[in-house]
């Protein structure tokens, strides 16, 4: 039998394979979206916190300045510089004083982020200028947040999705289509009437596999009925080969022109019918029966004639006969050869002379005409140790001595 030698992998596993292949090239997708989208929102997030800080703080510290109040001012550029997203402040006095506050180390030779004038409360000139400088790494900290939260979220989702995902496929194809392929290995030609029955939770709809069972019970079906078929096909063709063989058997122990058995019947059941009536203590037995003259009638109407006339006595002999115990066999040439199982020799020559009447009485229709007929009878019983020779030749015997007595009688061993 075809073996497919790959190994085995089950749909559910390779869908669940693919859907995790997948899931992790949208992750990565989205990871590089997520992470783009992300950084414009934090820019423009920051663009709009600085604006509302210069907002904000730029009339506080127009006022201190213009005050003259050097400690409010620099708690002002301290507190800016707490600010999460401002790394550093640097604010010029117009009077040439300079506040700082956050992460001096900053490199300050670039331009700052944002410059603003502070204008005087009076707004006639700038009473100096506020610096800020953007928190290093913010910006990068605060799209690594948002985007890992969101890819987590993800994530999750994902695993519980495969998860789920990979459940409702055991359970509504993997474990049928395992039953499935169990079935059909197993399935065995006396077994076709068991069902294809699938664990499957209730549904009030079809799908494949219900389609599937469906094909295996039509193909069961089918199949059983085929194999009916195939068996009544045998049955018949058994019955007619029965036929058939009892009819040669019966053409094999049948003499063609007269319908009586044959001399190979005298040869296998005479020995037997002996035998049984030696074991049973019962009596046996044989009449020969030989057509007086027969040869004129073959030479005076034609040995189709005589054919007729052989038939006709034949049909005489069986039809007289208390079949199936007692049988005639067509001995040879015009000689018939009558066996009597329990009949001795008195009801033999009585069964003998009735026949030699009957034959005398009805002459036989030849081409029209009615040719008058007699037969000789030789009868003898067979004795205590006898075999079929000695048996048959005393009988043969009393034929003779009827024929030589003048014909149409019986003559019978004494
Ligand atoms: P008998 O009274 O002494 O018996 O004389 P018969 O003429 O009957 O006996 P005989 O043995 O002289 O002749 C028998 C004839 O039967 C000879 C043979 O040609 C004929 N015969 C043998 N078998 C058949 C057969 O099948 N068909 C026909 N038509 N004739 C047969
Ligand atoms: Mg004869
Ligand atoms: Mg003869």
């Amino acid at each position: 039998m075809f073996q497919n030698r790959s190994r085995f992998r089950s749909i559910a596993a390779t869908l669940i394979q693919r859907i995790v292949w997948l899931a992790g090239g949208c992750l990565l997708v989205m990871l590089v979206l997520q992470g783009w989208l992300t950084f414009r929102e934090t820019q423009l997030r920051m663009d709009h916190a600085l604006a509302e800080i210069a907002d904000n703080s730029l009339p506080m510290l127009s006022v201190s300045l213009w005050d003259i109040e050097p400690e409010v001012v620099q708690r002002q550029v301290n507190w800016l510089a707490s600010l999460p997203e401002i790394g550093r402040v640097r604010v010029l006095a117009s009077t040439g004083q300079t506040f700082e506050a956050g992460a001096l180390a900053m490199d300050l030779r670039g331009e700052p982020l944002r410059t603003l004038e502070i204008p005087a409360p009076q707004g006639v000139k700038p009473v100096g200028r506020l610096e800020l400088w953007v928190e290093p790494g913010y910006q990068a900290e605060q799209v690594l947040h948002d985007t890992l939260g969101i890819v987590a979220g993800y994530v999750l989702f994902t695993v519980l999705l495969c998860l789920l995902v990979g459940w409702m496929l055991r359970r509504d194809l993997q474990r049928p289509m395992q039953q499935i392929a169990r079935f059909a290995a197993e399935l065995k030609p006396q077994e076709l009437s068991r069902p294809l029955l699938l664990e499957r939770p209730p549904r009030d709809h079809q799908d494949e596999i219900d389609l599937v069972t469906q094909g295996f019970a039509q193909l069961q079906s089918d199949l059983r009925s085929h194999i009916a078929n195939l068996d009544q096909m045998v049955a018949e063709r058994t019955q007619q080969l029965e036929r058939l063989i009892e009819e040669v058997h019966r053409l094999s122990i049948t003499d063609a022109l007269t319908g009586c058995y044959n001399r190979r019947v005298i040869e296998e059941r005479l020995p037997a019918e002996i035998e049984r009536s030696r074991r049973y203590a019962r009596p046996l037995s044989v009449i020969f029966v030989d057509i007086d003259h027969f040869k004129t009638i073959n030479d005076g109407l034609g040995h189709a004639a005589g054919d007729s006339v052989l038939r006709d006595v034949g049909a005489l002999l069986l039809g007289q006969l208390r079949t199936p115990v007692d049988w005639v066999a067509r001995y040879g040439g015009e000689e018939f050869l009558i066996v009597l199982p329990e009949s001795d020799l008195d009801h033999a020559s009585r069964a003998a002379n009735r026949l030699r009447e009957m034959i005398e009485a009805q002459p036989v229709h030849v081409e029209g005409r009615l040719v008058p007929m007699t037969a000789s009878f030789g009868v003898a019983q067979c004795g205590p140790d006898e075999g079929v020779a000695d048996l048959l030749a005393r009988a043969d015997a009393m034929l003779y001595h009827a024929k030589t007595e003048g014909r149409n009688r019986v003559s019978v061993s004494g």
